[in-house]
This record gives C-alpha cells, sequence and structure tokens, in this order.
C-alpha cells in the first residue's frame, strides 16, 4: 500500500514538473542485467544518452535508465527486482541473458502488457505480444551458416558443442538436405576446459575440417589448446558459430596459416561502434578502472542493447505522435495494466532501421525476420570481411575459399619467401669481400647455397634475415615458449628457417620440417692426441701379450713332442761307434735338452748342430720351421711398423671416457639440440654427463660452434666440445691440432623448417629429392668442406696418422693351426714308423712275439729316461750262434 502511493506520487510530480517548467517528458526503461559483464551496462546506458542526445530520434521525451544487477539464472530475485523496475514506472523492460529467468520476465511483461526486448538465442520463437529479440532468429542463423558450410564443400567434419542450445543450434544448421553427403562426428566439449585428449582423438582420425560452437570464453582456451596440440595450421580450417569472434585476440594464431571462418552482426570498425566502446572506455578509465585489451571492442549483445534503445525510442516517437504517453507506475499484485505496452511493442515490430547489428526488423511474433551477416576470415592482418550473407541472395563472397589442394599445387611460383638462418660455418658465413655487400649478396654457405638451389628448382624468390637471438630453437620446459629460428616461425616472422638446424621430435611437433638435406649425430671435438714416450720395452709391441704366451707354450710343447717322438721312431737310435758292429745300446740325439735346443735354434733363425733323420721327427722338425718363419716375419715386419709409426695417446676415447673422468670438462652450444640431447635422454650415461655439463664452474657450455672450437683449442686438452659430425668434420679439415672422438652418439639430420602444416613441404621435399639423387648435395658438400674457406689443410697430417697396432692371436692363430696339425701328422708318423719295425723284426724272427715287444718297447718310450737304448738279445735254444739285435735297432738282423 505504501509503496503504491510512493510510486503514484513519483510519477505525478513527474508529470507536474515536466508540463510546469515546459521539460520533455521522462520516460524510464528498465534494465535487468545478469551476464556479469560491464559492458552490457555501459551500452544501456550510452544508448539512452546518445537518444537524448540526438534530438531527432526522441524530440518531445528524454529516457532515463533504471537497472538491476542479477545473479545468473536466480529467477525469484529477478521477479523481485523487475517487480521493483516497474513500481518507478518504465516503459519496457531489457534483458535479462539467462533464459530460465528471461522467462520469468517475460510472463510478468506479458501480465502487465509491458514491452520486453530480449538480446539472447531463443530456439523456441515467442509467441508474446509483448516480446521482442533482437538476436537474429534460428532459422535465419542456421540458413547462414549452412550456405557458410557448404561454401566451404566440406565432404566431412568434426562437430563440437558445448551445450545443449549448441546442439540444437546445430540440430538446425545440419537437418537441411545440403549436408545429406557430409559425414560428421560429434563430440561434446568437456566441463574442465581440458580440451586436449579431445582434439588429440580428432588428430588422430585425420579429420581437418571443424565446426565449433561454444561461448566466446570457452572458445579462447580452445583456440589455446589447439595451438598446443599442434592443429592451428594452414592444414586445418574451422568455422566458429560464435558471433563474438572479433572480441578474441587471434595474433597468436593468425600466420600459422589455418583457415578460421566466422559470421558476424557488428563490424567492430564502424565509427559508431567503436565511439560507443571508447565511450565506455573513457568512463572506465576516468574511475580508475583497468581495462584489458580484449575488452575494448564491441560485442554483439553491447550493439543488440545499443539498437534495442534506439528501437525503443523510435517506436516510442511513433506512440508519441499519435497520443500522449504517460507512463504510469504498475504493481505486480494488481490487474492493472500498461497503458501504451501493446502500442509501443506493436510500433516496435513495424520500425526499420539500421542499427550496429545491421538491418533491423521484426516480423509479427517479435522476431528479427532480416538479417544480413558478414563473413569473416582470419589471416596474417587479422580478422578480415570476406563476404556476406543475406536471406534471399544467400552467400556472396568477395574472394573464393582457396581448397588446400589448389594451394599446393600452385606452390611456391614467383612468391617472396624470407629465410631465417643463422650464422654458423660453413652453413651461413659473412662473404668476405672488399666491396659493401647488401641483401642476399651478404652471405654464402652450404645452406645458402642448398636454398639457392631449391629456389630455382621451385621458382620462387627469398630474402635472408638473421635469426635475432642467434639461437636455433629449444622449448622452455617451464613456460613453453620457444626460442631462436623455431620461434620465429611460429610467431610468422619467416617463413622458411635453413642452417644447421637439426631435426628432432620436439621441433617437429612445433613446425614442420622438409626431408633432411644433410645427415649428422653428436659427436667429440677434441684436442689430437700427444705422441706417446719411447718405451724400454717397445720390441714386444708387434704382438699381443697373447700372442707371446701361446707362442711360449708352442715352443715348450713342440721340444717335448720332438722329444717323444725321436724316442719312438726307432730310426732316431743309433750306434755310437760304428766300428762296432754289434752295439749292446743304441743312442738318441734328441734328449730334451737337444730338443729345446733344436727348436730355439731355429725359432731364433740360427739353426743347431742336430738334425733329425726319422720321417717323424723331420716333419715335426719342418713344421716347427715353417711356424717360426711366419712368426719372425710377422714381428719384423710388425716392428718395422711400430718403430716408424709414433704412438699417440689420448686421454678420451669415447663419451663413456668423459663420464668417468673429471679432470676434461665437456660441453656444448646452450642453445642447441645438442645439449637438448643430452638433457632429455633417458640413457644414464647421456643423464650424467648433462648433469656434469649444468655443474661446471665456469660454465661449459657456449653460444656458438667457433666459441666451442676456440674452447678446444686454447684448453690445453682440459675441454672437449660436443658438437654435430658434420660441424666437426668441417673444422678438423682446417684445424689441424683439433679431432673427433669416438663415433656417433645419436643420427639426426638438417632440415628446412616450415610453418606448421605448411602446404609447402610436399614440393619442398621433392626439390631437395632432386637435388639427393644429381648429386647436387654432395658437390656443395665438397665445395664447403673440402675447397673453400682453408680446407684441405690437414690431409697430409691424417694419412700419415694411421697407427701400427700389435698383432694378436686372431692375425696369427693359423700358423698355431698350422704347428699342430704338423706335430700331431709327425706323431702319428713317429708311430707307425715303430710298429713297422717291430712288425719287420717279428716277421724276419717267428720266435719273436709281436705283443711283447711292443710292450718293452712302448714301456722304454713312456720311461722318458736315458739318452741311450740297451739293444736287446734273445737267443735261440736250437740255436746259438743265432742272436737277435734289439727290435728298434737301426742294425739289421745279421
Ligand atoms: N644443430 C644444432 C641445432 O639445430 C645446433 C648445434 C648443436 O647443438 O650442436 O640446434
Amino acid at each position: 500500500m505504501k509503496e503504491k502511493y510512493y510510486v503514484f506520487v513519483l510519477s505525478l510530480f513527474n508529470c507536474l514538473f515536466c508540463n510546469v517548467f515546459g521539460l520533455p517528458d521522462v520516460i524510464r526503461i528498465g534494465g535487468l542485467f545478469d551476464s556479469g559483464d560491464a559492458r552490457d551496462e555501459a551500452a544501456f546506458k550510452y544508448a539512452v544518452e546518445r537518444v537524448n542526445g540526438q534530438r531527432n530520434v526522441l524530440p518531445k521525451n528524454r529516457l532515463a535508465v533504471q537497472f538491476e544487477r542479477l545473479p545468473w539464472g536466480d529467477s525469484f530475485f529477478a521477479s523481485e527486482r523487475v517487480c521493483q523496475l516497474l513500481r518507478v514506472g518504465v516503459a519496457g523492460i531489457f534483458g535479462p541473458q539467462s533464459s530460465e529467468t528471461s522467462g520469468h520476465i517475460q510472463s510478468v511483461c506479458d501480465a502487465l502488457e509491458v514491452p520486453h526486448l530480449e538480446m539472447r538465442w531463443r530456439t523456441n520463437q515467442n509467441r508474446d505480444a509483448f516480446a521482442l529479440n533482437l538476436y537474429p532468429a534460428p532459422d535465419t542463423f542456421a540458413k547462414a551458416y549452412a550456405a557458410l558450410l557448404k561454401a566451404k564443400e566440406w565432404k566431412s567434419m568434426a562437430i563440437l558443442y558445448d551445450d545443449v542450445e549448441g546442439l540444437t543450434k546445430l540440430h538446425l544448421l545440419l537437418k537441411g538436405r545440403s549436408f545429406s553427403d557430409t559425414k560428421f562426428v560429434i563430440y561434446q566439449l568437456v566441463e574442465d576446459n581440458n580440451f586436449r585428449p579431445l582434439l588429440r582423438q580428432i588428430q588422430r582420425g585425420g579429420e581437418k575440417n571443424i565446426l565449433i560452437d561454444c561461448s566466446v570464453e570457452r572458445l579462447e582456451i580452445l583456440l589455446k589448446q589447439v595451438q598446443q596440440i599442434g592443429m592451428m595450421t594452414s592444414e586445418y580450417s574451422y568455422v566458429l558459430t560464435t558471433l563474438d569472434l572479433h572480441t578474441i585476440n587471434l595474433e597468436d594464431y593468425q600466420y600459422g596459416g589455418t583457415n578460421i571462418t566466422a559470421l558476424r552482426l557488428v563490424d567492430p570498425t564502424k565509427p559508431e561502434s567503436a565511439s560507443l566502446v571508447s565511450d565506455w572506455v573513457q568512463s572506465e578509465q576516468r574511475y580508475g578502472r583497468r581495462i584489458n585489451n580484449s575488452d575494448m571492442t564491441i560485442t554483439t549483445r553491447m550493439a543488440m542493447i545499443y539498437d534495442g534503445v534506439v528501437l525503443f525510442a523510435k517506436a516510442l516517437h511513433e506512440l508519441d505522435r499519435s497520443q500522449d504517453v504517460n507512463i504510469r507506475p504498475l504493481s505486480c499484485d494488481s490487474a492493472d495494466t500498461s497503458t501504451f505496452g501493446n502500442s509501443l511493442a506493436n510500433y516496435m515490430r513495424l520500425v526499420e532501421m539500421e542499427g550496429l547489428t545491421g538491418v533491423i526488423k521484426f516480423d509479427t511474433r517479435g522476431v528479427r525476420s532480416y538479417t544480413v551477416f558478414d563473413i569473416v576470415e582470419l589471416t596474417e592482418d587479422g580478422l578480415n570481411k570476406v563476404g556476406n550473407w543475406e536471406p534471399y541472395l544467400g552467400i556472396n563472397l568477395t574472394r573464393r575459399f582457396i581448397p588446400l589442394e589448389e594451394v599446393k599445387s600452385e606452390g611456391l611460383r614467383n612468391k617472396t619467401m624470407i629465410v631465417t638462418t643463422i650464422l654458423s660455418p660453413p652453413y651461413a658465413m659473412l662473404k668476405e669481400s672488399p666491396e659493401q655487400l647488401i641483401g642476399n649478396d651478404r652471405f654464402e654457405g652450404m645452406a645458402i647455397d642448398v636454398i639457392d638451389e631449391v629456389s630455382k628448382l621451385l621458382g620462387f624468390n627469398y630474402t635472408y634475415r638473421i635469426v635475432e637471438d642467434n639461437a636455433w630453437g629449444n622449448r622452455n620446459k617451464e613456460t613453453g615458449q620457444w626460442n631462436g629460428m623455431i620461434k620465429e616461425i611460429l610467431d610468422g616472422a619467416t617463413d622458411m628457417a635453413i642452417g644447421d638446424l637439426s631435426i628432432n621430435f620436439e621441433r617437429e611437433e612445433a613446425v614442420d620440417f622438409t626431408m633432411p638435406w644433410m645427415n649428422t649425430g653428436i659427436s667429440i671435438l677434441y684436442k689430437k692426441p700427444q705422441k706417446a714416450p719411447p718405451s724400454l720395452f717397445s720390441f714386444m709391441s708387434p704382438f699381443s701379450l697373447s700372442v707371446w704366451i701361446w707362442m711360449s707354450i708352442a715352443y715348450v710343447g713342440v721340444s717335448v713332442v720332438l722329444y717323444m717322438i725321436a724316442r719312438l721312431s726307432p730310426y732316431e737310435w743309433y750306434n755310437p761307434y760304428p766300428c762296432i758292429e754289434d752295439p749292446d745300446v743304441l743312442e738318441n740325439q734328441f734328449n730334451l735338452l737337444n730338443s729345446m735346443w733344436f727348436t730355439l735354434g731355429s725359432l731364433m733363425q740360427q739353426g743347431s748342430d742336430i738334425a733329425p733323420k726319422a720321417v717323424s721327427t723331420r716333419m715335426v722338425g719342418g713344421i716347427w720351421w715353417f711356424f717360426t718363419l711366419i712368426m719372425i716375419s710377422s714381428y719384423t715386419a710388425n716392428l718395422a711398423a711400430f718403430l716408424t709409426v709414433e704412438r699417440m695417446v689420448s686421454p678420451i676415447n669415447s663419451a663413456e671416457d668423459l663420464v668417468k673422468q673429471t679432470k676434461i670438462k665437456y660441453g656444448g652450444v646452450l642453445t642447441g639440440s645438442t645439449v637438448a640431447f643430452f638433457r632429455d635422454s633417458k640413457i644414464p650415461t647421456y643423464k650424467k654427463m648433462y648433469e656434469s655439463m649444468s655443474a661446471a664452474k665456469p660454465s661449459a657450455f657456449v653460444n656458438s660452434n667457433p666459441e666451442g672450437v676456440e674452447r678446444v683449442q686454447n684448453s690445453n686438452g682440459l675441454y672437449a666440445f660436443l658438437m654435430e659430425s658434420s660441424s666437426i668434420e668441417f673444422q678438423i679439415e682446417r684445424k689441424c691440432d683439433l679431432t673427433q672422438i669416438g663415433g656417433q652418439l645419436d643420427f639426426k639430420g638438417y632440415g628446412i623448417a616450415l610453418k606448421p602444416g605448411s602446404p609447402y613441404r610436399s614440393i619442398m621435399n621433392e626439390a631437395i629429392l632432386k637435388l639427393q639423387e644429381t648429386n647436387r648435395l654432395l658437390i656443395l658438400k665438397n665445395r664447403w668442406w673440402k675447397e673453400k674457406r682453408g680446407g684441405g689443410r690437414c690431409k697430409d697430417e691424417a694419412s700419415g696418422s694411421g697407427a701400427a697396432s700389435e698383432l694378436a692371436l686372431a692375425n696369427v692363430g693359423g700358423v698355431f693351426l698350422v704347428l699342430v696339425c704338423g706335430m700331431s701328422v709327425g706323431a702319428i708318423v713317429a708311430v707307425l714308423e715303430s710298429l713297422f719295425k717291430i712288425w719287420r723284426n717279428c716277421s724276419n724272427d717267428k720266435t719273436i712275439d709281436f705283443k711283447q715287444e711292443l710292450k718293452e718297447e712302448m714301456k722304454f718310450v713312456l720311461k722318458c729316461a736315458g739318452n741311450t737304448k740297451p739293444v736287446r738279445r734273445r737267443m735261440n735254444d736250437t740255436d746259438s750262434k743265432k742272436y737277435y739285435r734289439a727290435s728298434s735297432s737301426t742294425i739289421d738282423r745279421i
């Protein structure tokens, strides 16, 4: 009751005051804002100010704003606030945004016959007499997007949507027959804003066309993750259903060549739009409030609020011409309705005007019946209008969307590319010339020649730039930021990068590489080994220790075998007194000492006065002479090599040697892939190497290859530089005090880096293959490594440095084998000789028992004692004159 009274007094006062002083009537309009975006309220206020400032819009009245802030989706609170506004007396209500709250407000407005203006997507368009929606009608919106997708000629796409509203939008969009041949997969965006797994799934599936429907806030996060995953490349194409793409900072994506297209209603560059925002910015700054750069652009909702206020004012003016407008306060509790609400709503539906959101025209349901959309596309210059869509006329493009295949076949012909390189010999160097050189002429080197050859094949022009931070490109593990040439590519500052730029996994994830134009791998650059001091026992060097040991074994073995064979063979036993025809004992010259003397004499190439007589012993002797011949000649030859070649010793021979010691420091180029390889390696040796490099004081890292090379030269063997083998090769051709230690620790190549998803990768690959097949790359390498800039200086020294190596058992094992075989044959022959002699004796004298004779003979041989052998006599009972000489005797039976 009290409230009613208050409202009545207020309106009476307003009426009287204005009439008495001849001032325009103040007509209030109410705003309900629940989006939390201060720009909406600002747009509302500034729109009213503008309308009041332009007397032709509303000459007789003045508008005043009365607005309330609401929590999102709180219908109860909203109902209370709208009643409060109506009690004050408002001619119309603007907002809110949330669909639940807006529904409640709508019913209150319907009941009290107050016009209600909305600016939101509404799937079910109202049939309420008092509602008008400035947001484009769903079917108009769907038709515009469907036409855009058609123009894109997508055969398939992935669709990402946010919520149910998005799904209905997409349903409307895709329900037509135009998409019956298009394959699409629909994904819902997860709530926690981690879209990476979903994006990876799409990436793995190979889909390159993506339609996204989500709020601008989530879109900003999504686009960032799209870039992180590596899907912000020119192979991908995105259509976004947001009308506010221009409010997002797209600078990070505009150079990657990704096709991002969307529709928009408001042109942020229009003076009216810009001044609306600048008014707001100025007032905010006056109050000392900070504004983000991204907030300095007009949003579609701001423009719709502005247009709504102007529309309202125009309708009010029309109404005012036919009758006196007097807005009464209303109560939600009474059945009283607004006197002018119905007429005002009808007038609004009849107004046709050009607003910030284009042509504004409503149908009888209060739905925008005619909307023109701008088509915008992200290019290197930012978001640009490339056409528009109009109902009845459809899509009108100022340029055709170029399919990816066309971009590829058009190639690089007549294009001018920016090529970044890094000064690193011999890949890119400053040309030495007495004249002042300019432009590309300033540089020379292998990489410079490669680009030159590739450009000739593909017909493009290029200009060089030197990388600003003198780095190849590494990613900071904490910030995720790249530096060097890779950063310049990602920032769009350059089109391609070449130099000794290694292809590795991390870089390949960020940019695109061509196939390698040179192969390389990490190795160690170190001071050449020093001459070894002369050794007292260098005469031992030709043979390895094992050969010496085996030779000693062979010497003893052969002597013993010779001794045994000589005992066994009957032909080595002779009559010591030739004048005595019938000796009692026989003698053998091969006692153990003589056997050893005989073998030693021949081993030393001196011979001895002992000569074998039996076939078996001669066989053993012969084979031993053969053995000594080979061994002595090998020894002599190798000794000569050892004496002429100076022995070099290096304290390190491999990466493992480096880890084991602490005296020699080692490092690499800080910003290069070599150090990154050790940093990221899981192999314990390399991990330890990285730890030792990073702990070294003063720092073991350098800024460039020449700096590392100089450090090795000046550190007197206390610094080893981890460098790529191709660069080492170049250095040791010119700096004769340096050498490469060990082989390669990894295998990689240098490639040309291109923008991620570059359509030119395949044609560049073809050009590199051509250069490879025609041997151009080899010729260029020889030119830069061996000929130019002092190449070939250390060639002679390098060829003379072949060190002699001791002969191991593997080198002379065959001679040992022959010796063993020879001795075995000798032993067999000796046995045969002995058996033959016994057999002959037995066959001459039948009284001799073969077995008995053999047993006695063997007993004597195996006893290994004595150099004399008694002649065994056997008297025949019947013929005492006959006697036998010992069976082993050389003297035949008489
Ligand atoms: N080629 C290396 C790179 O691409 C630079 C030199 C190095 O690290 O050894 O990063």
